[in-house]
């Protein structure tokens, strides 16, 4: 059910009302132009990478939470930003970046900016706010948009990124850093890459980049640019800096490079097209990250039977690789074989460190294509599952409203489509879900609190 793209926001708010119940709602947010494409993009390969590269600097920082959500913004271009507890990267950038060590250098710099204290009203406002709030600020689109979120299969064969205008770059460098504080940033990046043992080489190249007149060429400008200030003289001394680190050869591990090849090459295959895909497998030639982009491509545009053919190779190479497990089970879905693809669903599920909610949640999906009462049962338990570890999984919420429907179970349906618009930010549709939860509750049971919570909730000050 996940194979078919759905480009718009349009379609999917569309999808989402229908899911519950096939009660016709108005959504009233407005859908603004940039709305065209979906800006973010979850997937739990990418998110957990990102993580991995995020979570040693963070603890070097100082700024060490369990917790750290990685926001995929699915725009070509390069930025990165941090608020406390929350990673926003740029599809782009991850794409850019040819190491792990340019993006980690990135986010130590970020950090940097963090420990220093820049910028911190801002940041403590866009901390409070909800993810698709941000988004709409950082993008300059002013406007809160429900529910624009999906995953990167269902991202295929939508286009590239979000497409702003230059008027709109006012608001995309709304994090505009002084001189000054580039400087500190930079000093405190090279003491975390220091302290986990890592070289600042990545981070030179990434800013020498931006600094070179090369980067003016294109017709995109990077908001990253545009917010850190990359004079001559920074960079200057940010490679004195470097060069004087023990680390400074230090390469990633090689299984961490695997891991990021294999990102740039998923990335390609699902959002910048078949044609920039094969470019980028021609350049890895030989690799798993090139045999995987092939598995990906076979699946989303060739013949399914070499697709699983594919897939299954690959879980030979790497039998406890929980997504080339997720990819089986994508391209059991598209054959139509639920049961099999639920059966590869759940060892991803199992195979999985990083705990990712999203799993369940396919692994919910293919129980319902299953569609026994049994199943349907096993559905809810595990995209509950799956919400409890990323409560901000607005698809999660429609496809929990829709197998609650088809269980007769009303009630716990519209709850469910009210905490999809809730988490969305979509403050006024989740309380109309909500009041129509609790007329078929009983007054105080838990959902009936959980529906009172929402009606109560009252937004934070606007950013
Ligand atoms: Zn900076």
């Amino acid at each position: 059910m996940m194979s078919r793209p759905r480009s718009t926001v349009a379609r999917i708010a569309r999808v989402f009302t229908t899911l519950a119940l096939g009660i016709a709602v108005a959504t009233t947010s407005s859908v603004t132009a940039f709305a065209q494409n979906v800006p973010v993009v979850r997937d739990a390969e990418i998110e957990a990478l990102v993580r991995d590269y995020a979570r040693p600097i963070f603890k070097a920082a100082g700024l060490a939470n369990d917790g750290i959500d990685i926001v995929l913004v699915n725009d070509s271009s390069f930025n990165a930003f941090v608020t406390g507890r929350r990673l926003f990267i740029n599809t782009g950038a991850l794409m850019t970046a040819e190491t792990p060590n340019e993006i980690i250098g990135v986010i130590a710099h970020e950090a940097g900016h963090i420990a220093g204290g820049h910028q911190q009203k801002l940041r403590d406002q866009l901390e409070r706010a909800k993810t698709m709030a941000i988004i709409a600020t950082l993008l300059g689109a002013g406007a809160i948009v429900a529910g624009a979120t999906t995953n990167s299969r269902g991202l295929a064969g939508a286009g590239m990124g979000v497409a702003a205008g230059g008027g709109e770059m006012a608001q995309r460098s709304i994090l505009a850093y002084q001189r000054t504080e580039e400087t500190t940033a930079d000093r405190s990046a090279i003491t975390y890459l220091n302290a986990t043992g890592q070289s600042g080489m990545g981070m030179l190249k990434t800013f020498a980049r931006f600094q070179s007149a090369l980067s003016l060429s294109g017709t995109q400008v990077d908001p990253y640019r545009i917010s850190h200030p990359m004079p001559q003289e920074r960079i200057a001394n940010l490679e004195v800096l470097v060069k004087q680190s023990p680390n400074v050869d230090r390469l990633d591990p090689p299984a961490l490079q695997q891991r990021h090849d294999m990102m740039r090459v998923k990335i390609a295959v699902y959002m910048e097209g078949q044609a920039a895909a094969a470019r980028l497998m021609q350049k890895m030639r030989g690799s798993l990250a090139a045999l995987y982009g092939d598995a990906q491509s076979t699946y989303l545009y060739g013949d399914i039977t070499s697709a699983l053919a594919k897939a299954n190779a690959l879980i030979k190479a790497q039998p406890k690789n929980p997504y080339f497990q997720e990819l089986r089970g994508d391209i059991l879905m598209k054959a139509n074989k639920p049961k099999d693809a639920a059966e590869a669903y759940a060892k991803a599920v199992s195979l999985d460190p990083a705990r990712s909610g999203l799993l369940p949640v396919s692994l919910g999906q293919a129980l319902m294509a299953v569609g026994t009462p049994d199943s349907l049962k096993k559905a809810v338990v595990q995209i509950n599952n799956g919400l409890g570890r990323d409560k901000e999984n607005s698809e999660g919420y429609r496809y929990l409203a829709q197998a609650y429907g088809e269980l007769g179970d009303i009630p716990g349906a519209e709850l469910a489509t009210a905490e999809g618009h809730f988490y969305s930010g979509n403050y006024k549709d989740a309380k109309i879900f909500a009041m129509r939860a609790q007329q078929q509750m009983k007054r105080g049971e838990p959902r009936w609190i959980r529906a009172q919570d929402i009606i109560n909730y009252k937004a934070s000050s606007k950013i």
